[in-house]
């Protein structure tokens, strides 16, 4: 699952390419889009939003922007006229071509076309973005505390709280700051600590292309518990613990460390 600064680094990718040029090529291969004339367009920028991208195009009085959402398997990539593309060209949905450059979205869990002035409709309801200008501790602090019962990594994942928090963000938070991850929000201790360790987080990794939470870039040590179920804790050697959670076709695990991260009090 992409996490915020896997997008935000998309939308980088985005804008340096397209930005201030005119589309020669533009096709959304979603049926809800699939006529849409977007040729002849101005791509003005591309912002990421958390985990939402917005493309924003004018021609003429018109104003649209192309939203979209990487979900689990989404990525755009970027190809020169006449390269290979990397990814089977059935699963492209959108196609996005200005002189010599093609920008390619394979699987893309979202595209939907809206008129500029309705993009609050697509990322109205999210949180303070974690990577965004606006970014906001206190109000992102006063919406997770608004559901004192629920379990930390629940609350963490919740991008109407904060956006840009995927997975392994959110386990290697808990970890960080020694919460078990099913602590509920209102015990929850250093909840201040752990969102800006968050943003610290996002802000070193946007910049690079491995992600690491622990410094270490070295495969298998980038991460401190997310998914190292069964390893030793980098910390205490104690084996890393893992547990599902959620509905069947929507499963999420929890990765912890059970002496780094204590299960909370149970009331
Ligand atoms: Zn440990």
């Amino acid at each position: 699952m992409p996490e915020g600064d896997t997008v935000y680094r998309a939308a980088r990718l985005l804008d340096t390419h397209l930005s201030g040029r005119v589309l020669e090529r533009a096709e959304l291969r979603v049926p809800q889009h699939a006529t849409a004339d977007l040729v002849g367009a101005l791509v003005v920028e591309t912002v990421s939003r958390g985990k939402h991208l917005l493309t924003r195009l004018t021609r003429d009085e018109e104003r649209w922007t192309l939203h979209t959402h990487l979900k689990m398997e989404g990525t755009w990539r970027v190809f020169a006229d006449g390269q290979r593309w990397s990814r089977p060209a059935h699963q492209a949905r959108a196609v996005l071509g200005v002189t010599g450059t093609q920008a390619v979205g394979f699987s893309l869990g979202l595209v939907e076309l809206l008129d500029t002035t309705e993009e609050h409709r697509a990322v109205g309801h999210l949180g303070p973005d974690l990577l965004g200008p606006d970014w906001d501790e206190d109000e992102a602090l006063r919406r997770l505390a608004l559901e004192p019962e629920r379990l930390l990594i629940d609350a963490l994942l919740d991008q109407r709280n904060l956006a840009g928090i995927g997975n392994m963000y959110a386990a290697e938070l808990c970890f960080v700051v020694g919460l078990h991850p099913h602590t509920p929000v209102g015990s929850a201790t250093g909840l201040r600590r752990l969102v800006r360790r968050a943003r610290q987080m996002l802000d070193l990794n946007k910049e690079r292309a491995i992600q690491s939470t622990t410094g270490n870039l070295r495969e298998r040590e980038r991460t401190w518990v997310y998914r190292r179920d069964r390893s030793p804790c980098r910390r205490c050697a104690t084996p890393v613990s893992v547990a599902m959670r959620g509905p069947a076709e929507k499963e999420r695990a929890s990765y912890w460390c059970p002496r780094c991260q204590p299960e909370p009090d149970r009331p």
